[in-house]
């Protein structure tokens, strides 16, 4: 445990994958973590079940974050239980792909708000009791994509590249406050996410290999500690040299 104040994390998008190895890393460093899933309640419990078991403290929050009304939910729940939210991974994120000429306007308005409009609303949420506190690390979970061109994926690529402006611009915002805000982006995740997609990418990937949940979640988890304090601003790039 480091010398930092007494609250809890938020991780959306929980309940699988790289956002449940987040939650099971920053419970590892003593956070109280709330555990945001959409549909798949068993996959939440399951990482719950995961930190009680190892002693930690977790919490199964469901709420759609591409939702305006959910962000005050979570927040409101977490904070009643484990006080102040003092980490906040933005995670959550969905795809729709598709050339840029097939993209229908709800497959567009889907993939931004869910990955980049909530990641706004739950910063904007998040900053008034981080910056009370003097203490706060927001971390957004970008992508390689919203560098590099791949194509079929413009609403993806838009809502990546957006949530790094964001993080920056944010960052400048309240470095002064103690609150940084970082964003990680990963290249080829073995996760659902990229069930199937991978193998033509691979070739192009210098490690030969895709990257694994807990290598990302070790990335995140840096970034929320005390070490961290003066890195704000960044996108920390975890691809096996993909976009070296
Ligand atoms: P995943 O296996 O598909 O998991 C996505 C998670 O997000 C699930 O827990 C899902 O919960 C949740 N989720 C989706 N929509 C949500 C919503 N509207 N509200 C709340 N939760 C929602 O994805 P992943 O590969 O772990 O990806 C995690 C993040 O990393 C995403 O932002 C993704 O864009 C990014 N990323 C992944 C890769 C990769 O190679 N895997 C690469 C670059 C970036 P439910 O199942 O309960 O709905």
């Amino acid at each position: 445990m480091n010398g930092r104040p007494d609250g809890s994390a938020l991780v959306t998008g929980a309940s699988r994958g790289i956002g449940a190895a987040i939650a099971k890393a920053l419970a590892r460093d003593g956070w109280p973590v709330g555990v945001n899933y959409r549909k798949d309640a068993e996959g939440a419990e399951a990482v719950v079940a995961e930190i009680t078991g190892a002693g930690g403290r977790a919490l199964a929050l469901q709420g759609d974050v591409a939702d305006p009304e959910t962000a005050e939910r979570l927040f409101g729940t977490l904070e009643g239980e484990f006080g102040p939210v003092l980490v906040l991974v933005n995670n959550a994120g969905v795809r729709a792909d598709a050339l840029s000429p097939q993209i229908a306007d709800e497959d567009w308005q889907k993939v931004i708000d869910t990955n980049l409009s909530a990641a706004f609303r739950l910063t904007r949420r998040a900053l008034r009791p981080m910056i009370r506190a003097r203490y706060g690390r927001v971390v957004n979970i970008a992508s390689i994509v919203g560098q590099r061109a791949n194509p079929g994926q413009a609403n993806y690529a838009a809502s990546k590249a957006g949530l790094v402006a964001l993080t920056k611009t944010v960052a400048a915002e309240v470095a002064k406050r103690g609150v940084t805000v970082n964003a990680v982006a990963p290249g080829l995740i073995e996760t659902e996410m990229t069930d199937g997609v991978g193998e033509k990418l691979l070739e192009h990937v210098p490690a030969r290999r895709a990257g694994t949940p807990d290598e990302v979640a070790e990335c995140v988890r840096f970034l929320t500690t005390d070490g961290a304090a003066y890195v704000t601003g960044v996108c920390l790039t975890v691809d096996g040299g993909l976009t070296a």
